[in-house]
Protein backbone atom coordinates (compact mmCIF):
# COMPACT_ATOMS: atom_id res chain seq x y z
CA UNK A 1 0.00 0.00 0.00
CA UNK A 2 1.42 3.64 -0.75
CA UNK A 3 2.07 5.31 2.25
CA UNK A 4 1.65 9.25 2.27
CA UNK A 5 2.75 11.21 5.40
CA UNK A 6 0.96 14.73 5.68
CA UNK A 7 2.23 15.24 9.28
CA UNK A 8 5.55 17.16 8.98
CA UNK A 9 4.15 20.02 11.91
CA UNK A 10 4.13 16.89 14.39
CA UNK A 11 7.95 15.99 13.75
CA UNK A 12 9.55 15.25 10.40
CA UNK A 13 11.75 12.28 8.72
CA UNK A 14 16.04 12.71 9.70
CA UNK A 15 17.22 13.55 6.78
CA UNK A 16 19.88 10.95 5.28
CA UNK A 17 22.73 13.47 5.51
CA UNK A 18 21.78 13.91 8.94
CA UNK A 19 22.14 10.59 10.24
CA UNK A 20 25.45 10.11 8.31
CA UNK A 21 26.64 12.83 11.01
CA UNK A 22 24.73 11.48 13.96
CA UNK A 23 26.40 8.28 13.60
CA UNK A 24 29.80 10.01 12.95
CA UNK A 25 29.26 11.73 16.77
CA UNK A 26 28.35 8.47 18.18
CA UNK A 27 30.90 6.28 16.95
CA UNK A 28 33.82 8.36 16.11
CA UNK A 29 33.71 11.60 18.13
CA UNK A 30 32.83 10.62 21.03
CA UNK A 31 34.31 13.15 23.66
CA UNK A 32 33.40 15.60 25.77
CA UNK A 33 33.03 18.73 24.61
CA UNK A 34 34.27 20.12 27.97
CA UNK A 35 37.42 18.24 28.49
CA UNK A 36 40.83 19.55 27.21
CA UNK A 37 42.10 16.60 25.56
CA UNK A 38 42.38 15.89 21.80
CA UNK A 39 39.11 13.89 22.18
CA UNK A 40 37.22 16.96 23.59
CA UNK A 41 38.41 19.27 21.25
CA UNK A 42 36.94 17.47 18.48
CA UNK A 43 33.85 17.31 20.14
CA UNK A 44 33.70 20.76 20.99
CA UNK A 45 34.59 21.39 17.44
CA UNK A 46 31.79 19.74 16.26
CA UNK A 47 29.28 21.50 18.69
CA UNK A 48 30.47 25.24 17.88
CA UNK A 49 30.30 24.10 14.27
CA UNK A 50 26.36 23.20 14.75
CA UNK A 51 25.88 26.54 16.96
CA UNK A 52 27.26 28.31 13.71
CA UNK A 53 24.76 26.99 11.56
CA UNK A 54 22.14 27.19 13.64
CA UNK A 55 22.57 30.94 14.55
CA UNK A 56 23.33 31.61 10.96
CA UNK A 57 19.67 30.14 9.58
CA UNK A 58 18.41 33.00 11.96
CA UNK A 59 20.61 36.27 11.19
CA UNK A 60 21.99 35.59 15.20
CA UNK A 61 25.88 35.51 16.22
CA UNK A 62 26.29 31.75 17.58
CA UNK A 63 27.31 33.20 21.21
CA UNK A 64 23.04 34.28 21.60
CA UNK A 65 22.44 30.47 21.06
CA UNK A 66 22.13 28.23 23.69
CA UNK A 67 20.87 24.60 23.39
CA UNK A 68 18.34 22.65 24.86
CA UNK A 69 16.10 19.55 24.85
CA UNK A 70 13.81 20.98 22.28
CA UNK A 71 10.88 23.23 21.71
CA UNK A 72 9.23 22.79 25.21
CA UNK A 73 12.19 23.43 27.04
CA UNK A 74 13.18 26.45 25.36
CA UNK A 75 9.69 28.23 25.51
CA UNK A 76 9.34 27.51 29.20
CA UNK A 77 12.66 28.98 30.07
CA UNK A 78 12.42 31.91 27.85
CA UNK A 79 8.88 32.65 29.31
CA UNK A 80 9.14 31.31 33.08
CA UNK A 81 12.28 32.63 32.91
CA UNK A 82 12.29 36.11 31.29
CA UNK A 83 9.11 37.10 33.45
CA UNK A 84 10.63 36.48 37.15
CA UNK A 85 13.69 38.13 35.57
CA UNK A 86 12.12 41.57 35.33
CA UNK A 87 9.09 40.56 38.08
CA UNK A 88 10.31 43.86 39.66
CA UNK A 89 9.77 45.86 37.25
CA UNK A 90 5.74 44.53 37.14
CA UNK A 91 3.61 41.32 36.78
CA UNK A 92 1.92 41.69 33.65
CA UNK A 93 2.41 39.49 30.41
CA UNK A 94 0.85 39.08 26.88
CA UNK A 95 0.40 36.36 25.05
CA UNK A 96 -2.51 35.03 22.52
CA UNK A 97 -5.06 32.58 22.45
CA UNK A 98 -3.44 30.28 19.78
CA UNK A 99 0.18 29.34 21.14
CA UNK A 100 1.33 25.96 21.24
CA UNK A 101 0.69 24.45 24.74
CA UNK A 102 4.55 24.69 25.69
CA UNK A 103 3.90 28.51 25.71
CA UNK A 104 0.08 28.58 27.16
CA UNK A 105 1.02 25.77 30.38
CA UNK A 106 4.05 28.53 30.97
CA UNK A 107 1.91 31.49 30.98
CA UNK A 108 -0.58 29.74 32.94
CA UNK A 109 2.07 28.10 35.36
CA UNK A 110 2.93 31.86 35.75
CA UNK A 111 -1.02 33.44 36.67
CA UNK A 112 -1.02 30.71 39.22
CA UNK A 113 2.25 32.38 40.95
CA UNK A 114 1.24 36.11 40.84
CA UNK A 115 1.15 37.07 37.50
CA UNK A 116 -1.29 38.67 35.50
CA UNK A 117 -1.72 37.57 31.85
CA UNK A 118 -3.54 38.80 29.06
CA UNK A 119 -4.18 36.30 26.70
CA UNK A 120 -4.93 38.26 22.94
CA UNK A 121 -7.91 37.08 21.12
CA UNK A 122 -7.40 36.24 17.10
CA UNK A 123 -9.64 37.16 14.33
CA UNK A 124 -11.04 34.62 11.71
CA UNK A 125 -8.38 33.33 10.02
CA UNK A 126 -6.37 33.68 13.18
CA UNK A 127 -4.41 36.84 13.34
CA UNK A 128 -3.09 38.63 16.56
CA UNK A 129 -3.92 42.33 15.60
CA UNK A 130 -1.17 44.57 16.18
CA UNK A 131 -3.08 47.19 17.28
CA UNK A 132 -4.68 45.02 20.31
CA UNK A 133 -1.07 44.52 21.38
CA UNK A 134 -0.67 48.12 21.58
CA UNK A 135 -4.01 49.00 23.70
CA UNK A 136 -3.05 45.71 25.90
CA UNK A 137 0.15 46.86 27.08
CA UNK A 138 -0.04 48.57 29.89
CA UNK A 139 3.01 50.30 32.26
CA UNK A 140 4.00 47.05 34.30
CA UNK A 141 3.59 45.17 31.18
CA UNK A 142 7.62 43.27 31.05
CA UNK A 143 7.18 40.57 28.60
CA UNK A 144 5.15 39.46 25.62
CA UNK A 145 5.18 36.01 23.34
CA UNK A 146 3.64 35.40 20.20
CA UNK A 147 4.08 32.46 17.76
CA UNK A 148 5.56 33.15 13.94
CA UNK A 149 3.93 30.81 12.72
CA UNK A 150 0.45 28.71 14.03
CA UNK A 151 1.18 24.81 14.55
CA UNK A 152 -2.37 24.10 13.62
CA UNK A 153 -3.60 26.62 11.40
CA UNK A 154 -0.06 27.50 9.29
CA UNK A 155 -1.34 31.31 10.45
CA UNK A 156 2.08 33.60 10.05
CA UNK A 157 1.54 36.45 12.40
CA UNK A 158 3.23 39.77 12.47
CA UNK A 159 6.03 39.28 14.40
CA UNK A 160 8.22 42.50 12.84
CA UNK A 161 5.27 44.91 13.90
CA UNK A 162 4.78 43.77 17.40
CA UNK A 163 9.04 43.45 17.54
CA UNK A 164 8.71 47.34 16.43
CA UNK A 165 6.25 48.26 19.43
CA UNK A 166 8.41 46.27 22.59
CA UNK A 167 11.45 47.76 21.31
CA UNK A 168 10.43 50.80 21.09
CA UNK A 169 8.87 50.36 25.19
CA UNK A 170 11.63 47.99 26.31
CA UNK A 171 9.71 45.25 26.47
CA UNK A 172 10.91 42.07 26.26
CA UNK A 173 9.74 39.96 23.32
CA UNK A 174 9.66 36.17 22.64
CA UNK A 175 8.94 34.65 19.60
CA UNK A 176 8.02 30.44 18.80
CA UNK A 177 9.23 30.07 15.76
CA UNK A 178 9.67 26.13 15.91
CA UNK A 179 6.88 25.96 13.03
CA UNK A 180 8.60 28.41 10.66
CA UNK A 181 12.62 28.33 11.59
CA UNK A 182 13.89 26.65 8.61
CA UNK A 183 10.91 26.50 6.74
CA UNK A 184 10.38 30.64 5.51
CA UNK A 185 12.75 33.25 6.30
CA UNK A 186 13.46 33.86 10.03
CA UNK A 187 15.72 36.60 10.81
CA UNK A 188 15.89 37.47 14.89
CA UNK A 189 17.19 41.42 13.81
CA UNK A 190 14.58 41.83 10.89
CA UNK A 191 11.55 40.68 13.56
CA UNK A 192 12.93 42.54 16.67
CA UNK A 193 12.83 39.90 19.04
CA UNK A 194 14.97 39.49 22.14
CA UNK A 195 14.00 35.40 22.50
CA UNK A 196 13.39 32.80 19.52
CA UNK A 197 12.27 29.35 20.10
CA UNK A 198 13.41 26.86 17.51
CA UNK A 199 13.42 23.14 17.25
CA UNK A 200 15.27 20.24 16.11
CA UNK A 201 12.94 17.03 15.00
CA UNK A 202 10.58 19.75 13.09
CA UNK A 203 13.21 20.53 10.23
CA UNK A 204 14.73 16.83 9.34
CA UNK A 205 16.72 16.80 12.58
CA UNK A 206 16.74 14.52 15.08
CA UNK A 207 14.31 14.61 18.71
CA UNK A 208 15.52 15.98 21.99
CA UNK A 209 17.49 18.66 20.42
CA UNK A 210 16.64 22.38 19.88
CA UNK A 211 17.48 25.88 21.23
CA UNK A 212 16.73 29.24 22.51
CA UNK A 213 18.07 32.59 21.08
CA UNK A 214 19.14 34.49 23.70
CA UNK A 215 19.68 38.95 22.12
CA UNK A 216 22.92 40.08 23.94
CA UNK A 217 22.62 41.27 27.23
CA UNK A 218 18.92 39.96 28.03
CA UNK A 219 18.39 37.73 31.30
CA UNK A 220 16.93 34.67 31.35
CA UNK A 221 18.26 32.83 34.70
CA UNK A 222 18.88 29.11 34.51
CA UNK A 223 16.60 26.06 35.37
CA UNK A 224 19.00 23.69 36.38
CA UNK A 225 22.51 24.34 38.23
CA UNK A 226 25.03 22.17 37.79
CA UNK A 227 28.10 22.10 35.25
CA UNK A 228 29.30 25.49 32.94
CA UNK A 229 28.03 24.13 29.91
CA UNK A 230 25.96 26.91 27.40
CA UNK A 231 27.21 29.75 29.27
CA UNK A 232 25.50 28.36 32.93
CA UNK A 233 21.95 28.79 31.31
CA UNK A 234 21.86 25.33 30.62
CA UNK A 235 24.22 23.18 32.21
CA UNK A 236 24.32 19.24 32.31
CA UNK A 237 27.10 17.85 29.34
CA UNK A 238 25.67 17.78 25.87
CA UNK A 239 23.65 16.03 23.73
CA UNK A 240 26.20 15.98 21.28
CA UNK A 241 24.53 13.66 18.41
CA UNK A 242 20.93 15.43 19.16
CA UNK A 243 23.22 18.83 18.39
CA UNK A 244 25.12 18.15 15.49
CA UNK A 245 21.91 16.92 14.14
CA UNK A 246 20.32 20.36 14.97
CA UNK A 247 23.47 21.88 13.14
CA UNK A 248 23.30 19.83 10.07
CA UNK A 249 19.59 19.90 9.74
CA UNK A 250 19.86 23.83 10.38
CA UNK A 251 22.82 23.77 7.27
CA UNK A 252 20.42 21.75 4.82
CA UNK A 253 17.75 23.89 5.34
CA UNK A 254 19.09 27.16 4.45
CA UNK A 255 20.71 25.63 1.51
CA UNK A 256 16.74 24.49 0.52
CA UNK A 257 14.37 25.71 2.12
CA UNK A 258 13.69 28.62 -0.92
CA UNK A 259 12.56 25.88 -3.49
CA UNK A 260 10.67 24.06 -0.93
CA UNK A 261 8.37 26.92 -0.22
CA UNK A 262 8.20 27.46 -3.73
CA UNK A 263 7.31 23.38 -4.28
CA UNK A 264 4.71 22.89 -1.18
CA UNK A 265 2.64 25.96 -1.76
CA UNK A 266 2.21 24.72 -5.11
CA UNK A 267 1.42 20.89 -3.86
CA UNK A 268 -0.82 22.10 -0.66
CA UNK A 269 -2.84 24.36 -3.63
CA UNK A 270 -3.36 21.20 -5.62
CA UNK A 271 -4.11 19.36 -2.58
CA UNK A 272 -6.89 22.27 -1.59
CA UNK A 273 -8.24 23.42 -4.71
CA UNK A 274 -8.89 19.75 -5.54
CA UNK A 275 -10.67 18.68 -2.42
CA UNK A 276 -12.59 22.31 -3.12
CA UNK A 277 -13.88 20.54 -5.84
CA UNK A 278 -14.72 17.07 -5.14
CA UNK A 279 -16.24 17.81 -1.73
CA UNK A 280 -18.64 19.98 -0.44
CA UNK A 281 -19.67 21.32 2.87
CA UNK A 282 -16.19 22.27 4.36
CA UNK A 283 -14.35 25.42 5.47
CA UNK A 284 -10.74 25.85 4.73
CA UNK A 285 -8.75 27.38 8.40
CA UNK A 286 -6.39 29.68 8.84
CA UNK A 287 -5.35 32.38 6.58
CA UNK A 288 -5.10 32.13 2.99
CA UNK A 289 -2.06 33.93 1.54
CA UNK A 290 -0.33 34.71 5.28
CA UNK A 291 0.15 31.56 6.08
CA UNK A 292 2.59 28.16 5.82
CA UNK A 293 3.73 26.67 2.61
CA UNK A 294 2.91 23.06 3.63
CA UNK A 295 -0.21 23.59 5.80
CA UNK A 296 -3.89 22.55 4.81
CA UNK A 297 -6.52 22.70 7.65
CA UNK A 298 -9.52 21.78 6.58
CA UNK A 299 -13.14 20.99 8.64
CA UNK A 300 -15.36 19.02 6.94
CA UNK A 301 -18.97 19.55 8.31
CA UNK A 302 -21.00 16.49 9.55
CA UNK A 303 -17.88 14.41 10.25
CA UNK A 304 -15.94 13.50 13.17
CA UNK A 305 -12.18 14.22 12.55
CA UNK A 306 -10.71 11.63 14.55
CA UNK A 307 -13.05 8.81 12.37
CA UNK A 308 -11.92 10.53 9.49
CA UNK A 309 -8.40 10.01 10.37
CA UNK A 310 -8.78 6.58 10.93
CA UNK A 311 -10.10 5.77 7.20
CA UNK A 312 -7.29 7.48 5.60
CA UNK A 313 -5.02 5.87 8.37
CA UNK A 314 -6.51 2.45 6.94
CA UNK A 315 -4.90 3.54 3.29
CA UNK A 316 -1.85 4.54 4.70
CA UNK A 317 -2.32 8.46 5.12
CA UNK A 318 -0.97 10.30 8.06
CA UNK A 319 -2.69 13.56 8.61
CA UNK A 320 -4.09 14.97 12.36
CA UNK A 321 -7.09 16.29 13.37
CA UNK A 322 -8.46 19.64 16.04
CA UNK A 323 -10.70 16.65 17.66
CA UNK A 324 -8.98 15.87 21.13
CA UNK A 325 -10.90 12.37 21.32
CA UNK A 326 -7.37 10.75 21.68
CA UNK A 327 -5.97 13.67 23.92
CA UNK A 328 -8.46 12.18 26.49
CA UNK A 329 -10.38 16.05 26.41
CA UNK A 330 -13.90 16.45 24.58
CA UNK A 331 -12.97 20.31 23.55
CA UNK A 332 -11.55 20.13 20.38
CA UNK A 333 -8.59 22.57 19.46
CA UNK A 334 -8.41 25.51 21.69
CA UNK A 335 -6.99 26.99 18.16
CA UNK A 336 -10.08 26.56 16.64
CA UNK A 337 -12.22 27.73 19.14
CA UNK A 338 -10.41 30.74 18.80
CA UNK A 339 -11.14 31.15 15.36
CA UNK A 340 -15.20 31.13 16.21
CA UNK A 341 -15.56 27.92 14.97
CA UNK A 342 -17.83 25.76 16.62
CA UNK A 343 -17.71 22.63 18.10
CA UNK A 344 -19.05 20.92 15.46
CA UNK A 345 -17.21 21.85 13.32
CA UNK A 346 -13.82 21.99 14.83
CA UNK A 347 -14.36 18.43 15.90
CA UNK A 348 -14.45 17.71 11.98
CA UNK A 349 -10.96 19.19 11.16
CA UNK A 350 -8.40 17.72 9.37
CA UNK A 351 -4.57 19.01 8.90
CA UNK A 352 -2.69 18.18 6.10
CA UNK A 353 0.90 19.41 7.01
CA UNK A 354 3.66 18.56 3.57
CA UNK A 355 6.71 18.36 3.74
CA UNK A 356 10.31 17.07 1.76
CA UNK A 357 8.88 13.53 0.96
CA UNK A 358 5.77 14.22 -0.62
CA UNK A 359 5.48 14.28 -4.10
CA UNK A 360 2.45 15.22 -6.53
CA UNK A 361 1.58 11.43 -6.65
CA UNK A 362 0.83 11.76 -3.36
CA UNK A 363 -1.44 14.80 -4.04
CA UNK A 364 -3.13 12.71 -6.49
CA UNK A 365 -3.34 9.82 -4.46
CA UNK A 366 -5.15 11.90 -1.43
CA UNK A 367 -8.13 13.28 -3.91
CA UNK A 368 -8.91 9.73 -5.25
CA UNK A 369 -9.35 8.14 -1.54
CA UNK A 370 -10.19 11.13 0.47
CA UNK A 371 -13.74 12.48 -1.30
CA UNK A 372 -15.20 8.64 -0.68
CA UNK A 373 -14.07 8.08 3.00
CA UNK A 374 -16.23 12.08 3.16
CA UNK A 375 -18.60 10.50 1.62
CA UNK A 376 -19.00 7.43 3.76
CA UNK A 377 -18.82 8.68 6.73
CA UNK A 378 -21.52 11.24 5.97
CA UNK A 379 -23.70 8.59 5.08
CA UNK A 380 -23.48 7.65 8.41
CA UNK A 381 -24.11 10.15 10.34
CA UNK A 382 -27.53 11.54 11.11
CA UNK A 383 -26.85 14.97 10.70
CA UNK A 384 -26.14 14.54 6.85
CA UNK A 385 -29.26 12.32 5.90
CA UNK A 386 -31.45 15.26 7.39
CA UNK A 387 -29.74 17.69 5.29
CA UNK A 388 -29.72 15.42 2.07
CA UNK A 389 -33.24 14.86 2.93
CA UNK A 390 -34.06 18.43 3.30
CA UNK A 391 -32.55 19.38 -0.06
CA UNK A 392 -34.71 16.52 -1.79
CA UNK A 393 -38.08 18.15 -0.24
CA UNK A 394 -36.89 21.52 -0.58
CA UNK A 395 -37.69 22.22 2.85
CA UNK A 396 -35.68 24.71 4.29
CA UNK A 397 -35.05 23.93 7.98
CA UNK A 398 -32.23 24.94 9.02
CA UNK A 399 -29.88 22.26 9.75
CA UNK A 400 -26.98 22.90 12.68
C1 LIG B 1 6.45 21.15 18.21
C2 LIG B 1 6.27 22.50 18.77
C3 LIG B 1 6.81 22.86 20.01
C4 LIG B 1 7.51 21.86 20.90
O1 LIG B 1 8.80 21.52 20.41
P1 LIG B 1 9.47 20.15 20.94
O2 LIG B 1 10.87 20.22 20.34
O3 LIG B 1 8.67 19.03 20.39
O4 LIG B 1 9.50 20.20 22.41
C5 LIG B 1 6.65 24.15 20.46
N1 LIG B 1 5.98 25.06 19.72
C6 LIG B 1 5.44 24.77 18.54
C7 LIG B 1 4.72 25.82 17.76
C8 LIG B 1 5.56 23.47 18.03
O5 LIG B 1 4.99 23.18 16.85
Amino acid sequence: MRKVYLDHSATTPVHPEVVDVINKYLTDVWGNPSSIHSFGREAKKGLEEAREKVASLMGADPKEIIFTSGGTEADNMAIIGSAHANEKKGKHIITSQVEHHAVLDAFKHLEKNGFEVTYLPVDEEGLVSVAEVERAIREDTTFISIMHVNNEIGTIQPVEEIGAITREKGIIFHVDAVQSYGKIPVDVKQMNVDLLTASSHKIYGPKGAGCLYIRKGVKVPSFTLGGGQEKKRRPGTENMPGIVGFGKAAEIAARDYEGEMKRLSGLRDKLVTGIEERIPDIRINGHRTKRLPGNANISFRFIEGESLLLSLDMKGIAASSGSACTSGSLDPSHVLLAIGLSHEIAHGSLRMTLGGSNTQEDIDYVLEVLPEIVERLRSMSPLYQRKEACKQKECYEHVQ
